[in-house]
């Protein structure tokens, strides 16, 4: 079994999803190969090849031109799978290239149970299983499902494609930062977040109180940022921010792959839950099971004393 593993860079430098790739290949027992729009400054560590088109001539991020070279690589490699992270470029170029191809295309994979993939539904509280009708396919998996591989050390052996000069009906102008509104959490050292077992907004002070006596920001999950009850600016996850912090405290938070992405990086993660089969149970380092309402209140007094 092979896999075309479609790697991003951003500004010369490669990204860390690239392994997440790997991760997802490896989970598969494929062999891999890797596609990178990039630079030689700045590639994967995988023992395996590595088509390496030059991003200053083909521009980062040109799903047109990107698409012709893809299609000459999958003509030599032939592959099974041709791998993209769902992420904006993943969910861009894939079905270009589907469509080009007339293959399947299954997106934002979160798991692979018996020869089929699991993916989310129902605002990810539900997962559906589906089988292609195509044999390769294409696939964006979800960023975090499948972890990421430990870089090999390895160097990869470089194909440089040639890329200048391509049709494309888009042009690649430039990035441009986002103004960053509200909140920061991606430079806090201390985050504790609520989710929707706090059960009402007017419980959220509940949880504001324990992250000022921990002398941290308050996070949430996206229900609470959808129903109103805190801007955007204080949502984690792969719609909010991706956070490290030193400690993350989850409050009444399940740890959807959303939002376990987001913050799964946290040096130390403590979790508060009244199930004791809650998912978010398998990634902290203490899980306490109990109430949030009546836990947080004595162990916010218990700080401030
Ligand atoms: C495309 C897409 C993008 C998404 N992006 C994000 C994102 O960036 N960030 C994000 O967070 N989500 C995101 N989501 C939503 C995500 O899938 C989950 O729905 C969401 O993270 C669940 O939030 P939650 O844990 O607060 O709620 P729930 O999943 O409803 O969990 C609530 C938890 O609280 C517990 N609980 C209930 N009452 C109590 C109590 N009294 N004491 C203690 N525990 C209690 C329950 O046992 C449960 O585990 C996204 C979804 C999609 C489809």
């Amino acid at each position: 079994m092979k896999t075309l593993l479609i790697a991003e860079g951003r500004q010369g430098k490669l990204l860390d999803s690239s392994y997440e790739l790997l991760a997802f290949s490896n989970r598969l027992g494929a062999e891999a190969a890797m596609f990178l729009v990039g630079d030689e400054a700045s590639l994967p560590q995988f023992d395996g090849r590595l088509y390496l088109a030059d991003a200053a001539a083909v521009g980062e991020y040109n799903p047109d031109a990107h698409k012709t070279l893809i299609l000459e690589i999958v003509k030599r490699e032939n592959p099974d799978f041709i791998v993209f992270l769902h992420s904006a470029y993943g969910w861009d170029l894939a079905p270009r290239l589907a469509a080009a191809l007339k293959l399947a295309q299954v997106s934002e994979i979160v798991d692979l149970v018996d020869g089929g993939y699991e993916l989310s539904c129902c605002n990810a509280k539900m997962r559906r299983t589906v089988l292609p009708k195509t044999s390769p396919v294409v696939v964006t998996i979800q960023s975090g499902a499948f972890g990421a591989a430990k870089p090999a050390g390895a160097k990869p052996q470089v194909e440089k494609l040639e890329g200048t000069g391509l049709p494309s009906r888009v042009e690649f102008v430039g990035y441009e930062t986002a103004q960053k509104q509200g909140l920061d959490l991606t430079r806090a050292d201390v985050i504790v977040s609520a989710g929707r077992g706090i059960g009402k907004k007017e419980n959220l002070p509940i949880i504001a109180g324990l992250a000022k006596a921990l002398g941290g920001e308050l996070g949430a999950t996206r229900p609470i940022v959808d129903a109103g009850w805190l801007d955007h600016s204080h949502q984690v996850g792969t719609t909010g921010q991706i956070v490290h912090p030193k400690l993350y405290v989850a409050c009444g938070i399940s740890g959807s792959i959303q939002h376990v992405a987001g913050m799964k990086q946290s040096d130390f993660i403590v979790a508060i839950n009244k199930d004791k089969d809650a998912p978010i149970g398998t990634i902290a380092d203490i899980f306490v099971v109990a109430d949030v309402l009546q836990f947080v209140p004595v162990l916010t007094s218990r700080l401030e004393k």
